[in-house]
């Protein structure tokens, strides 16, 4: 097997694959498959209702809130948020920390006005602003909880006097918040929560069905919320196998317990990149990533030959994104340490061969 550091679609855990696997032959010794019954039929409306009440109980989402599981990933959700909750005559307020952000702001853009409070862009987003005000007549403010591409994370939510609406897509389950803070969560489920295919969203009741803005059904969230996600026919794939990963997380010991190994993998990841004089960080120190460990070489040409030692050693997708270069090495929920281990191994490996 190899040790899956990609950063999207990421890593699953095995038993879920093996499970899944077998669903799709045959789901629950029903004789058909699930990509062959009807998303009405009771054995989906179980795996769905499932998948709902483990992301409450595993994220504690208070009353008021609802879940869904809808389509066309988070880019999706970057123009659906402004459609549902920016009023053609009002603004909202973005903070712009890296490629997601700013993709997430376009799209607002096409619904009103957008006030992009603070950004990092002139350093190639490799930290997180910190320095700024939200604005208290904006509709809502947005915000990336991650950013898979640089590798930063906020570490501590702002408190927003406006509804905050977050972008949680590569770090959604993989620590405790507090869902009350927030009036819309969304997440693509491919990083951090299943399979490519699902976004889920949560979000508070209250703050919706105030723009008077005409939005057609599909991107209501209303129509989303009164059709239980089954408006349409909902992605019947991603979401069992979503469920399946919560409630492989439930087994686990839920959010609090990952936390704990994700932190554990990135603070041995972290300190290896500023032990080994071969290899240095990319971002700000209080800023760095649970989720995307971003690193470069101090020597460009050692980049190539690291690889390929990667490689020959099982350890795959560690590759930078274009726009950063060098490594990441996303170390997602179900990436066990022992992988973390191994790649720490290549890299003093790497170091001997180099002295
Ligand atoms: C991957 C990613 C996206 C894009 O998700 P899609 O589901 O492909 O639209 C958006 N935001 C963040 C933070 C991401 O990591």
């Amino acid at each position: 097997m190899k040790h899956n550091f990609g950063a999207g679609p990421g890593i699953l855990p095995h038993e879920v694959l093996k499970q899944a696997a077998e669903a799709v032959v045959d789901l629950n010794g029903i004789g058909l498959s699930l990509l062959e019954i009807s998303h009405r039929s009771a054995e989906f409306e179980a795996v769905l209702d499932e998948a709902v009440k483990l992301v409450k109980e595993l994220l504690e989402v208070p009353e008021g809130y609802s879940v869904l599981f809808l389509q066309g990933g988070a880019s999706t959700q970057f123009a659906m948020v402004p459609q549902n909750l920016l009023p053609s005559t009002g603004k909202a307020a973005y903070l712009d920390s890296g490629v997601w952000a700013s993709k997430a702001l376009k799209e607002a853009k096409y619904f009103g006005e957008v006030d992009v409070i603070a950004t990092s862009k002139e350093s190639n987003y490799t930290y997180i602003p910190k320095d700024y005000t939200i604005p208290t007549d904006a509709a809502y403010f947005h915000i990336t909880s991650n950013n898979t591409i640089y590798g930063t994370q906020l570490h501590e939510f702002p408190k927003s006097p406006i509804p905050m609406v977050a972008d949680m897509s590569s770090d959604i389950f993989s620590r405790k918040f507090n869902v009350a803070d927030f009036g819309l969560i969304y997440a693509g489920a491919q990083k951090n929560m299943g399979p490519a295919g699902t976004t889920l969203v949560i979000v508070k009741d209250e703050i919706l069905g105030k723009v008077d803005r005409k939005i057609p059904s599909m991107y209501n969230y209303q129509t989303q919320i009164e059709g239980g996600s089954m408006y349409n026919t909902p992605p019947v794939f991603a979401i069992y196998v979503s469920m399946l990963t919560l409630r492989w997380l439930k087994s686990k010991g839920g959010v609090e317990a990952i936390a704990q190994e994700n932190k554990a993998k990135s603070k041995a990841l972290y300190t290896e990149i500023d032990r080994n004089p071969l290899f240095k960080p990319v971002c700000a120190v209080e800023d760095r990533s649970d989720m995307n460990v971003c690193f470069v070489m101090e020597n460009p040409e050692h980049e190539k030959p690291f690889l390929k030692l990667c490689d020959e050693r099982g350890i795959v997708g560690v590759k930078g994104h274009r726009s950063v270069g060098g490594f990441r090495a996303s170390i997602y929920n179900a990436l066990p340490i022992t992988s973390v281990h191994a790649l720490i191994d290549v890299m003093q490996e790497f170091q001997e061969k180099n002295k």
